[in-house]
């Protein structure tokens, strides 16, 4: 055999590693048959490889119960999964007052999660080296280190320009326009830092381990201070088009001739659903210091303006969704931020008007509110799961790993 041969070998090897890890980071648990079946290789072939993952530390196997107990030969059949304990991901969270951090191991067990309070003024050199403190702290905690991750995300407010990598503008004063942050945070890992809007973020969170769970076309619509959205199209997050700024629904126009919106337009649905907006509308009843908890109050104690108000937010809120299902019929709404915590006051609305006014074979649409109750934390606990999304990655560097391990061995 040449040289060129043994080469081509090692690479249809390493080609098949990569394969059967993605397919066991995908389906998290499988038997040795099905992965051969998944992956389209012969059984000798995944044996093989199967072992040198096992020796690597890279794939563990534990015993199925159910062959154990039919005992058949007295070997333990396993289960193969990716060793939950090779590594960890982490994610960041930035938002006016406060900096999240999670951290989990590879099967997405939550190992370590907390937030720090920040001044609404601090610049963003002090807010980036007080998330490099707070991930430093959930390491420790996790005894871990930033050597141990994979990956590390980052959520900020904000459009981020998928040209050039700068977080936009979406209010004023905000800390991070025209920041790299992926370049910021890349000096301090050497692993890839991604950047992503955190509404996006908490679609990821709900979409991996709460209100998505089993489903392939998820929208997720978050109403708090501002409108924004996170779409997964057949399970594959979309980062927001050309030039990363699609899914602005709070400046869709629900209404041409209503008040203008500083954004240009008129009559944008963040005039109409979001917390500034539904506060405005009740001010002369609840006062002027009221906030989103007077408004959840009197819903539970169903005062009548309080109720008016969420109603026609809810039906606003159903048309513009009525639009977006008409282009993209996703399976699943969920709703989050703030006002979600209203429940079906908010959502029977919604309901009610995308069956009016969408589609025949879109309206049936499952709307549903946000389950981890998180609130800011699920952008951070949605960073390390977009960390644990990028199979290609992890199994590049789960494969590193395993061979710099092996020759360290010899
Ligand atoms: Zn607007």
């Amino acid at each position: 055999m040449t040289a060129k041969d043994t080469g081509s070998l090692r690479a249809l090897r390493r080609t098949n590693s990569e394969r059967l890890l993605s397919a066991l980071m995908e389906h998290r648990t499988l038997h040795r048959a099905e992965l051969a079946r998944i992956c389209g290789v012969s059984r000798t072939t995944v044996s093989t490889i199967v072992g040198e993952l096992l020796i690597g530390g890279v794939v563990i196997e534990s015993a199925d119960d159910a062959a154990a107990d039919s005992g058949a030969d007295g070997r333990a059949r396993g289960f193969l999964q990716a060793n939950p304990a090779a590594g960890a991901a982490a994610g960041l969270d930035f938002t006016l007052e406060r900096i999240w951090g999670h951290v989990t191991d590879l099967a997405g067990t939550t190992l370590a999660s907390d937030g720090v309070t920040i001044a609404r003024d601090t610049p963003w050199q002090e807010r980036l080296t007080a998330g490099l403190t707070l991930l430093d702290g959930l390491l420790a905690s996790a005894a871990q280190n930033r050597e141990a991750l994979f990956g590390i995300a980052i959520g900020v407010p904000g459009p981020i320009d998928r040209q050039t990598g700068v977080v936009g503008p979406s209010l004023p004063g905000q800390a991070w326009a025209g920041v790299n942050v992926s370049a910021e945070f890349g000096k301090h890992f050497a692993v890839p830092v991604l950047v992503e809007n955190n509404t996006r973020l908490e679609a990821v969170a709900e979409f991996t381990w709460g209100a998505g769970r089993g489903a392939r076309d998820v929208l997720y619509l978050g109403l708090s201070t501002g409108i924004g959205s996170g779409l997964l199209v057949d399970g594959q997050l979309h980062h927001g088009g050309a030039r990363g700024g699609g899914g602005e629904v709070g400046h869709i126009s629900a209404d041409t001739s209503g008040p203008a919106c500083p954004c240009g337009n008129r009559g944008c649905l963040i005039q109409h659903a979001s917390v500034p907006a539904v506060l405005a509308a009740l001010r002369p009843v609840l006062g002027e210091e009221a906030g989103i908890e007077d408004v959840l109050e009197a819903a539970k104690s169903e005062q009548a303006d309080t109720l008016r108000v969420l109603r026609d937010a809810g039906e606003v809120v159903g048309r513009v969704l009525a639009n977006i299902c008409n282009l993209l019929n996703p399976e699943r709404i969920i709703i989050g931020g703030e006002l979600a915590r209203a429940g079906d006051v908010l959502l029977e609305p919604i309901r009610a008007t995308l069956r009016r006014s969408a589609m025949a074979l879109t309206r049936d649409v499952d709307v549903v509110a946000a389950e981890l109750d998180l609130g800011a934390r699920a952008g951070a606990s949605g960073a390390a799961a977009l960390v644990l999304r990028q199979t290609d990655q992890l199994v590049s560097a789960l494969l590193a790993g395993a061979t710099s391990r092996s020759s360290e061995a010899v």
